[in-house]
């Protein structure tokens, strides 16, 4: 008997401490609503960022401190935008120049780091930034700027498997945290300012096996590996270059570098593309399918079951990857499965998620210059042919075109910084900047490795006061219901909480706690470098924590013009931050 109860205390011990229980997919799935860990990018497969906490709240947040911070250390200080995933006690976050580091949750102490080793040559567009892992059974699976996949043993951190997804002297990289759906990690690849040719692809999350793989670019042929042959699974979007001039689908960008939601309900991934490539509009007539859209993939096969595009025919570097957000909502007695996307345009868009069609769309930043409005049946944009950068061919020497003043600025009314969904206001929650730039077109031509662009820019700030906005936006009547305007361009995510609070960063260095009915700021406190990485909070030993990383960088720095020197004092750093309530 005694020695019975021994055993059964040992066993209690192990199960409660770290890594001892591998994450399955119903863990994925149910993610949102299980507070004592956070097992997917987005808090939730769909990413509504939403969690039903709420110890911390309106009442008590103001009590919030730091408990610990964990220093990634090293000289690769920069643009941390990462989101950590938290399971048995331990915290698995990326950090800058493809790492990973696996930290005790109650102390901040380091368990393991992993560190890949980059070649040279690699090119990443938009600094060297990672965005997070995924985890599947005891595997912590990543992303590389090298464009490989790599599973670590959650234990160790040692190398499981590692899977080259493509090429990264052609352009190629990954920054964005991948997908675990039925079993398969699913990943999109960078490179679009390169002239690669977007994809989405899904391995055997255990095995590192290609499942099947989906080009982003129409006229490229998918295929799926059935019982280990190689069978075609369908050109993308019919014939070859069917909305692309000559052979510019063969390099046409389209690069699903966000990675992308999966919605259960309706059995879809919900990726988005980037620009079609080149950035001058001139050289490619036509729509440039699949470019500039969210694409609604079958998890199973690969195959494209609904497509929309945000920006046909793209001249302005709008690249249409923003996530695609699930949420419910009832009109006239009827439940409406819609999803939710901010692009980069400046339109916000409800989609019917069954099948793409377009509900509504409305704009989200304070002015538009690209487009008139949008086309109230179908959502798509109605063009002013004079503020499209112009022709350089029809330029007196050649070399350039007529420059435009474009709003918002390729950097996007939001760019890659996700959303929160409250189910409680029922309000998005969009971190969206207002700025400006000089566009114009030249000419250029696709070299493998080299940036393909066709096209000059300085983003310059609309305003004196502030750049960055987050807005709370209703989705079924398009208004911004409030909104908490900041200095710096905003490039962090948000986090929404059942206790009425919606949580972000600043790149000045605040983590910031608002009122999620009203914007009205109820917490801040500064962790002494610039934040674009996104917060999440989960449940612990009883008690609600909240962690966000810090560490300026980003893609404003090295691309922002007159809004980078607005930002130039600001330091850089890479921190872990983990608050909770005082225990009494
Ligand atoms: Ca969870
Ligand atoms: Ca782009």
């Amino acid at each position: 008997m005694k020695r019975f109860a021994l055993s059964a205390l040992v066993a209690a011990v192990a199960v409660s401490g770290p890594l001892q229980a591998g994450v399955t997919d119903k863990d994925i799935l149910n993610d949102q609503m299980t507070a004592e860990d956070v097992v997917s990018n987005g808090m939730g497969p769909r990413g509504q960022r939403y969690s039903p906490l709420e110890n911390i709240n309106t009442d008590t947040v103001q009590q919030m401190r730091p408990v610990w911070a964990f220093s990634f250390g090293g000289e690769k200080q920069r643009g941390q935008e990462s989101q950590p995933l938290i399971k048995d006690g331990v915290m698995y976050v990326t950090a800058s120049y493809s790492r990973v580091f696996a930290v005790d949750t109650r102390t901040g102490e380091e368990l393991w780091e992993y560190n890949a080793r980059l070649p040279d040559g690699i090119m990443p567009c938009c600094d060297v930034i990672n965005r997070g892992v995924a985890l599947y059974d005891n595997l912590v699976i990543f992303g590389t700027l090298d464009a490989k996949l790599v599973a670590l043993d959650a234990k160790t951190g040692k190398v499981k498997w590692k899977k080259k997804v493509e090429d990264y002297k052609a352009g190629y990289s990954i920054t964005a945290a991948p997908l675990v759906v039925k079993g398969k990690v699913i990943t999109g690849v960078s490179g679009g300012e390169f002239g690669i040719v977007g994809k989405v692809e899904a391995y055997d999350a255990k095995t590192g096996k290609l499942a099947w793989t989906r080009p982003t670019v129409e006229g490229h042929m998918g295929y799926i590996w059935k019982d280990g042959k190689k069978v075609e699974n369908g050109i993308s979007g019919g014939e070859a270059g069917k909305t692309w001039p000559g052979d510019l689908w063969k390099s046409g960008g389209a690069a699903t570098w966000l990675g992308g939601t999966y919605d259960p309900d309706v059995d879809l991934l919900f990726f988005g593309t980037g620009n079609p490539a080149p950035w001058n509009s001139h050289l490619r007539p036509g729509d440039n399918l699949f470019s500039s859209s969210r694409l609604a993939i079958d998890p199973d096969t690969g195959k494209i079951v609904w497509h929309f595009q945000t920006t046909p025919h793209d001249g302005w570097d709008y690249d249409g990857v923003n996530e695609l957000v699930s949420f419910d909502y009832t009109a006239n007695g009827k439940t409406i499965k819609a999803a939710a996307t901010a692009d980069r345009n400046g339109f916000m868009y409800v989609l019917n998620r069954e099948d793409g069609d377009f509900i509504r769309g409305f704009p989200f930043v304070d002015k538009i210059t690209w487009a008139k409005g949008l086309d109230p049946k179908t959502g798509r944009p109605i063009y002013d042919p004079a503020n499209r950068p112009g022709n350089p061919a029809e330029s007196s020497d050649g070399k350039k075109g007529e420059s435009v003043v474009a709003i918002p600025s390729f950097l996007g009314g939001k760019n890659w910084m996700p959303i929160a969904y409250s189910q409680d206001t029922e309000l998005f929650y969009v971190p969206s900047n207002e700025w400006a730039m000089d566009i114009w077109n030249e000419p250029t031509a696709y070299k493998k490795g080299a940036a393909y662009l066709g096209a000059g820019f300085t983003i310059k700030p609309n305003n004196d006061e502030y750049i960055g906005v987050l807005r709370a936006m209703d989705p079924k009547t398009g208004k911004e219901v409030w909104r908490h305007n900041n200095y710096a361009p905003l490039w962090g995510g948000v986090l929404a909480t059942k206790g009425n609070l919606v949580f972000f960063g600043t790149p000045e260095g605040y983590l910031k706690g608002l009122n999620a009915k009203t914007g009205e700021v109820i917490y801040e406190f500064n962790t002494g470098s610039g934040i674009v990485g996104s917060p999440v909070t989960w449940m612990q030993d009883g008690e609600q924590y909240l962690s966000v990383v810090s560490g300026w960088g980003g893609a404003v720095p090295l691309w922002g013009g007159e809004v980078a020197k607005r930002v130039k004092h600001l330091n850089q750093g890479g921190t872990v931050w983990t608050f909770k309530l005082p225990k009494s």
